[in-house]
């Protein structure tokens, strides 16, 4: 069986104004907004999101979103159709969590193919408050991307600063 590949592509700048089928929020498990990504998402998006978002807390994650798991609302004004949320670990130096980051990558292209988005905006997941080490959230991002079969064809990294677009690129070579 083969197995379909996105194209990779970087892009240096602000997850919220890219023009893509989907866009990807590094939420936290409440869903009800928070700071970095998930605070611009919400700001720029506006409201709609938000009601989407307390919509799910009530219907099917009143103990909220687990993390790895991946959920979509609409992307309000964003010029995007979807957001896709998902819940990337806290960095531990105790325990190793890749699993789970990798995890929010899977579920979030498999949440994109149930929609049927072809492109698919991603932040540098967990690698801002949660705390997790750029090179290797880059590598997780990278590998676990390449590794997964999915209709998506563009998966667009967007990276906020120099830094983390260096580690993406390192890693896509
Ligand atoms: P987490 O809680 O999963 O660590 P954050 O939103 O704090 O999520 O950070 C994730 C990554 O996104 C960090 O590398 C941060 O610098 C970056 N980031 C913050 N705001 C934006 C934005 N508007 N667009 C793209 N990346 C952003």
């Amino acid at each position: 069986m083969s197995t379909r590949s996105p194209s990779l592509t970087l892009v240096q700048g602000d997850i919220t104004e890219q023009a893509v089928d989907a866009v990807v929020n590094a939420a936290n498990s409440s869903l009800l907004g928070g700071g970095g990504v998930d605070g611009a998402i919400h700001r720029r998006g506006g409201p709609e999101i938000l009601a989407d978002c307390r919509d799910l807390r009530a219907s099917r994650y009143g103990r909220g979103l687990p993390t790895g798991q991946a959920v979509a609302t609409t992307a309000g004004r964003l010029p995007a159709r979807w957001v896709i949320h998902t819940v990337g670990p806290v960095f531990a130096r105790n325990e190793d969590r890749s699993e789970l980051l990798a995890s929010c990558y899977r579920e979030s292209l498999r949440v994109a193919d149930e929609l049927g988005a072809r492109t698919v905006a991603f932040p540098a997941i967990s690698t801002g408050i949660y705390g997790w080490p750029m090179d290797d959230g880059a590598r997780i991002a990278v590998e676990t991307v390449r590794a997964t079969d999915t209709a998506v064809e563009e998966v667009r990294f967007v990276l906020f600063d120099a830094e983390a677009y260096e580690a993406f690129a390192n890693r896509v070579g």
